[in-house]
């Protein structure tokens, strides 16, 4: 029985995993969620599960929480912080479905994995921000690190064992993003509702920006680089706007082994759940072969997208590159979502950012973590220059 830990159980992953966790009762326990803001979701989930216990992140909707579990009498611990999603980790569970948003995902990932703990990986950000370190704590773990985000549980799943040495490259594909069809001139004018209104895809508000950026595909090209010890030489991006093939492996023989499927989350979270097995999930997850379909592919170049570039760039670049560009990614996501700055000041930003970042050591977490927090600060500091 997996004893699931749900860490961001109110987002579009958290929804999807207790859509898979309701279908098998007697296989999937839900033992305890965290939230960030979200407490009316929060209670519903509280409810129909008989939690004993809950991280609300944000501390002053943990205490409405709290007051509203006491209001009717239902005994729960609320934890809140970093500290509450770290002790609900060490406490409860054997299985961490980490689908929070943002770096914040970093030490529960690596809590869990210290206590040989099975982690579904949702949270790419943990890669971006500190993927050395975590697959460090992975290797020496006998908790396995199963990837969810949908290209990468393709590559999971088509690579075969020791594929080191008969591995060609990597393919991932991308949709293109919201914007895939507006031109360089017409970006200037878009929209915060037209960049939220992903063609193939329905996801968090964050994921769905970087999707129309895409720093998304960037960040995927790290995620793959740490999850499959793969050098960043050897992936490649194509643009498929399908999203029917969910990504390939390319082997030295010339085989091309494909995972396609429909673009429907569930499938790779219930794979998490159930890996190395497979089980029965919704009529709804089933292929339609009944009518003709197309599948596209476009080469991409990084010329196209400097964004892509410079993920890249700030992966090969090492040490705490790719930890700065997400922090400040975050920063330039939520402002552009505040309405603070325009969508095409993002990368912009994200360029300075790299640019000017001072290097530290990625193998310590103390360094790592003050890289983003100063990141931040910076990124915020650019922001209001910006907006004065
Ligand atoms: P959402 O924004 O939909 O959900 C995020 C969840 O995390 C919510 O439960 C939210 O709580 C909580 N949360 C947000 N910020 C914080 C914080 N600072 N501290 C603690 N908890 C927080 O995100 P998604 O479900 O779309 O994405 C989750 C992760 O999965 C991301 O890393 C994303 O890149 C990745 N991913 C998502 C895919 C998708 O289809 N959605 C596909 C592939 C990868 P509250 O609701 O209270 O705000
Ligand atoms: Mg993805």
């Amino acid at each position: 029985m997996k004893e699931i830990v749900l860490l961001g159980a109110t987002g579009s992953i958290g929804t999807q995993t207790l859509q898979v966790i309701r279908t098998n009762p007697k296989e999937y326990q839900l033992t305890t969620i965290s939230v960030h803001t979200n407490i009316v979701q929060a209670w519903q989930i509280v409810n129909e599960f008989s939690l004993k216990s809950i991280c609300v992140y944000d501390e002053v909707a943990a205490l409405a929480f709290q007051q509203k579990a006491s209001a009717v009498g239902y005994k729960i611990e609320v934890l809140t912080g970093l500290e509450g999603l770290i002790t609900l980790v060490k406490t409860q569970g054997n299985f961490i479905m980490n689908a929070l948003v943002g770096s914040v995902g970093v030490l529960p990932t690596i809590e869990a994995l210290k206590l040989n703990k099975d982690v579904a990986l949702a949270n790419k950000e943990t890669l971006v921000t500190a993927g050395r370190l975590v697959m460090e704590y992975a290797r020496k773990s006998s908790g396995k690190l199963i990837p969810v985000d949908s290209e990468h549980s393709a590559i999971f799943q088509c690579l075969e064992p020791n594929y080191e040495k008969e591995l060609k490259q990597i393919i991932i594909t991308a949709s293109g993003g919201s914007l895939r069809d507006v031109t360089k001139d017409e970006l200037a004018g878009v929209t915060i509702e037209q960049v939220l209104a992903h063609p193939n895809w329905s996801m968090g508000n964050k994921i769905t920006v970087d999707s129309a950026t895409m720093m998304n595909k960037g960040f995927e090209v790290i995620e793959a680089k740490w999850l499959f010890d793969i050098p960043f030489e050897q992936i490649h991006v194509a643009l498929h706007r399908q999203s029917t093939v969910h990504s390939l492996v390319e082997y030295v023989d010339g085989s091309i082994l494909a995972h396609l499927g429909k673009t429907d989350m569930r499938i790779p979270i219930q794979y998490a759940l159930t890996y190395p097995k497979r089980e029965v999930l919704s009529p709804l997850t089933s292929f339609d072969w009944s009518k003709p379909f197309s599948l596209d592919f476009e080469p991409i170049s990084l010329e196209q997208f400097p964004i892509l570039k410079l993920a890249f760039d700030a992966g090969k670049a090492g040490k705490t590159y790719a930890a700065a560009l997400n922090a400040a990614n975050e920063v330039a996501v939520n402002a552009f979502l505040l309405g603070k700055i325009h969508f095409t000041e993002i990368t912009p930003l994200l360029t300075r950012i790299v640019e000017s970042h001072q290097p530290k050591n990625e193998l310590l977490i103390e360094d790592i973590l003050l890289v983003d927090q100063q990141t931040r600060k910076q990124a915020k500091a650019y922001i209001n220059k910006l907006t004065k």
